[in-house]
């Protein structure tokens, strides 16, 4: 039987953005556009260019993405033609493969909000569809207040829809942007649009103030819409947009939707999903929800007991999906199967060839088990992740030693009498036999010893002249008897490779100084450097 299509439409770096607390970097949102097209994300809308630089930024150049490019804007203005609105013009320079709009239609704020008239509105949709589609964009149209619009205004409603599908619009988005509809609602209303506009050509955009996000969504899918739009982890303003974590599984897993509908994310594709989540909360300085579904650490935990040994004789008994499905493990605290074969798992995912009953495997497992009981995070710390199992597995040149480093803090007054804090670094290195010592002034003690460390390093100095640090992130952790520090950070290289290194010590020093180590013996294995 053909598989009708369903649509993926991503917005966590233009809705998600909204968050309390999010702000997303040029380089984050790059970062996440591509980790969205490796998923296999139909859509991903990168921001609202024009609203600010960052997202002006990101539609400057042509980022080549494997997914369709969107940007985000609003119609023309009221009173004004698509020629003589630089808010417009904005939207039609971005280089995106298409735009979608945001319009009313919902005739109360039509008057209330824009001052002017249904008519109005309505031709400010037509026109700005058509100078889109005129520069030769696929172009989309976010009904806003979709829901609350039609329960006002059903005709209104509609005839906003209905003017941008009849002007060429690929897809037109019923909103519930105050996220209020339940699902019985959506079903009825998505049910009445698609008897105007072709189900194929709508989509929806659902918001959590309920909680019911997804089921909104999936009740839209059920009356007939053949796009969804949501975010990585439901991120967005209030309470957040329909959850694509949550929807993508559901939809690949359970009969209902995987018997009639294929989308772009394939079965390779799913197994990296709670990666993918996991790795947005570490750019987000979040610690991931344990209970998240599908992807938290606790949605296939089973306490020991009954429950484990029936898991063991057979999974389906108390498991409704099976969790490698979506790059989760069951967790089961009498067995190491599922640990071993995860590292198993994470071996051949960086390429290292390791027979699956090498002994060695135990041991690493063992070893990543004590360090995250500690409070490592290999999950976001490839990088550190690939030194250990090389470690381990034997694999590591000692390149050089630290023998020693010292941080200094001074705060004193400066030559015109300010009160300035100034970092001091000094570190003594053996390179084969030659001792070198560095020192380096920073903005900070870490800042300070990371310049110190990388000044010098002899014979090994052309390998990382080209290293640069792009992020370093702090997180506190109460685990244990006292707080420790973990601190992460993002290095890059010449060839634009990028990696993440993990250090943890009660002392944010020491635990920056394992990260920064990691960082650099990183690049010097990857780079092929002489023992
Ligand atoms: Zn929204």
């Amino acid at each position: 039987m053909a598989h009708e299509r369903l649509y993926l439409f991503d917005t966590t770096l233009r809705d998600g953005a909204q968050t309390n607390g999010v702000d997303f970097t040029l380089n984050d949102k790059l970062v996440i556009a591509r980790m969205l097209a490796d998923l296999g994300i139909d859509y991903v809308e990168g921001g609202y260019p024009g609203a600010n630089l960052t997202d002006t930024e990101l539609f400057a150049d042509e980022r080549n993405l494997a997914t369709t490019f969107t940007a985000f804007g609003m119609t023309r203005r009221p009173g004004r033609s698509t020629s003589n609105d630089p808010g417009l013009a904005a939207l039609l320079d971005a280089k995106a493969d298409a735009i979608c709009f945001v319009a009313k239609s919902w005739d109360y704020h039509v008057r209330v909000a824009l001052e002017t008239s249904p008519e109005e509105n309505l031709a400010s949709i037509r026109d700005s569809v058509r100078a889109a589609r005129a520069k030769g964009r696929e172009v989309l149209l976010d009904c806003e207040h979709f829901f609350d619009g039609y329960k006002a205004d059903p005709r209104f409603a509609l005839a906003c829809a209905k003017a941008a599908y009849d002007e060429g619009a690929r897809w037109v988005v019923l909103c519930d942007t105050n996220g209020g509809a339940l699902p019985h609602e959506v079903e009825r209303i998505v049910g009445e649009v698609v008897k105007v506009i072709p189900g194929d050509h709508v989509g929806i955009h659902a918001h959590n103030d309920t909680e019911q996000a997804v089921a909104n969504s999936l009740a839209a899918v059920r009356a007939g819409a053949r796009q969804i739009q949501g975010t990585l982890n439901g991120l967005g303003e209030r309470c957040g947009n329909a959850n694509l974590v949550s929807i993508i599984p559901t939809l690949k897993l359970k009969a209902e939707f995987a018997d009639r509908f294929e989308i772009g994310v394939s079965d390779a594709q799913l197994a990296k999903l709670a990666h993918a989540s996991h790795t947005l909360d570490e750019m987000l300085n979040r610690a991931p929800d344990r209970h998240a579904p599908y992807v938290g650490e606790s949605a296939f935990a089973t306490k020991a007991g009954i429950h484990a040994s029936a898991i063991m004789k057979e999974p389906a008994t108390y498991e409704h999906v099976p969790p490698e499905r979506v790059g989760n493990r069951r967790k089961l605290l009498v067995s190491d199967q599922a640990g071993k074969s995860n590292v198993l798992a994470e071996l051949d995912r960086i390429g290292l060839k390791v027979d699956k009953d090498d002994p060695r495997i135990a041991r690493l497992l063992e070893v990543v088990k004590e360090r995250e009981a500690i409070g490592y995070a290999y999950e976001a710390a490839d990088a550190s992740f690939e030194l250990l199992a090389r470690r381990v597995l034997g694999k590591v040149p000692n390149y050089f030693d630290v023998e020693k480093f010292d941080v200094n803090v001074e705060q004193r007054e400066n030559a015109v009498g300010k009160r300035v804090t100034v970092s001091l670094a000094v570190v003594k290195v053996k390179v084969g036999g030659e001792t070198l010592i560095s020192a380096a002034e920073g903005n900070g003690p870490v800042n300070a010893l990371d310049l110190a460390l990388r000044k010098d390093l002899g014979k090994y100095q052309s390998y990382i002249s080209a290293l640069e640090l792009t992020d370093y992130r702090v997180r506190i952790l109460n685990g244990g008897t006292e707080a420790v520090t973990r601190v992460l950070i993002e290095s890059t290289d010449e060839l634009g490779e990028r990696w993440t290194t993990v250090g943890v010590s009660p002392n944010i020093i020491d635990a920056s100084f394992q990260a920064l180590m990691d960082s650099i013996v990183y690049k010097l294995v990857r780079s092929g450097a002489p023992a």
